[in-house]
């Protein structure tokens, strides 16, 4: 498969349009504070965070698809797992969207199957790929960038 391939597969899995479907969504009035908003002017995509009471947040995403589709893999971790525990994953998303893993004895691969578990880190994987495309990289990244802002924030 080109990287074309597997991101679409991923992003029909994972983007539906509609954010009420989308796992961990927040209704306007549960969200405490100020979002957290980042964005990439090469694409336009713009990721805004929104905290939820008593920890964990939810990304709302107006981009491109692959960042959609970035954005929903990491609400669907935000969902189920606390956000100090979610950091650690987008950091290891975001060296291997750097393509890190490749030249470093580092395995992102085991390390995030180990952290997310198989099925959700062959997805994550997918992104990987665009490490070789540097004008769509930002595209996947800024979830993660955002993820790890708002722990910032929070903290
Ligand atoms: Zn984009």
């Amino acid at each position: 498969m080109s990287w074309e391939e597997e991101l679409h597969r991923v992003v029909r899995k994972y983007y539906r349009g509609g954010r009420e479907e989308a796992p961990g969504w927040i209704a306007a009035g549960e969200v405490i504070g100020d979002p957290t908003v980042v964005s990439n002017a090469s694409c336009g995509d713009r990721v805004t965070v929104y905290r939820r009471p008593g920890g964990g947040a939810w990304l709302e995403v107006a981009g491109c698809a692959v960042c959609k589709a970035s954005a929903s893999v990491a609400n669907r971790l935000l969902a189920e797992r606390p956000l100090d525990e979610v950091c650690t994953i987008a950091r290891r998303v975001l060296d291997g969207i750097a393509g890190v893993g490749e030249t470093s004895s580092h395995d992102i691969d085991t390390e995030l199957a180990g952290l997310v578990g198989d099925e959700l880190a062959a997805d994550v994987r997918s992104f990987f790929s665009l490490s070789a495309v540097p004008g769509r990289r930002r595209c996947a990244e800024l979830p993660w960038e955002a993820v790890l802002r708002e722990a910032d924030v929070a903290r």
